[in-house]
């Protein structure tokens, strides 16, 4: 495969792909990270991928981003991100290191992808599961009423004939 053809790949992957230097800031987006996020890249290549954040994220969740990447692993998670628009997502994201010949980290790589609708759906669903399991419950005492009800009736049709 040549490298024009890697680096189309990565440009046209449905996913957005950013590449930073080893203090986040960013060297390279592709086509999907423009559309998702509003920004074009000259608009976005020297800033911080901070420039993302909701503010809404808890730090704890930064640190331990940090700490994962910086010691050669592979950080996934769920960030709260904001568009250039100011309208907010919930991002999936994948952070990896990458290494050069000496193991040393020289740049990191980011992937994510928005999944607000999904997370939504879930929700949503969860809310339909509990909403059918109370309708359930609530209908549970007048069926097990009505089955009582019904078998005393019969028995008292057959008791008296
Ligand atoms: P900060 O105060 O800058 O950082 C919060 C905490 O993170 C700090 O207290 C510290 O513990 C740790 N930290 C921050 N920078 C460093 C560093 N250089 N070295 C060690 N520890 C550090 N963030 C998003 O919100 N959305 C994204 O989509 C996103 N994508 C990223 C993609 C890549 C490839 C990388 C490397 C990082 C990405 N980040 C993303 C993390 C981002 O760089 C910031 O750390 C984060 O947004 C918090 O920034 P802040 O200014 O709110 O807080």
């Amino acid at each position: 495969m040549s490298l024009q053809a890697i680096l189309e790949t990565v440009e046209q992957a449905p996913v957005a792909i950013s590449i930073t230097d080893i203090r986040a800031n960013i060297l390279y987006v592709n086509l999907a990270f423009e559309n998702l996020t509003g920004y074009t890249r000259d608009e976005i290549c020297g800033k911080n991928e901070s420039l993302l954040s909701c503010n809404t994220t808890p730090l704890e969740v930064y640190r331990d981003l940090w700490r994962t990447i910086q010691s050669g692993k592979v950080w996934r998670g769920t960030l709260v991100n904001r568009t250039k628009a100011g309208q907010s997502y919930l991002a999936e994201l994948n952070i990896a290191p990458v290494l050069d010949a000496g193991r040393r980290i020289t740049n990191f790589l980011g992937m994510h992808r928005d999944i607000s609708t999904l997370h939504q759906l879930e929700q949503e669903l969860k809310h339909q599961k509990v909403l059918s399991e109370t309708i359930l419950d609530l209908a549970r005492p007048s069926w097990s009423c009505w089955t009582a009800n019904i078998t005393c009736c019969l028995t008292t049709r057959l008791t008296n004939g």
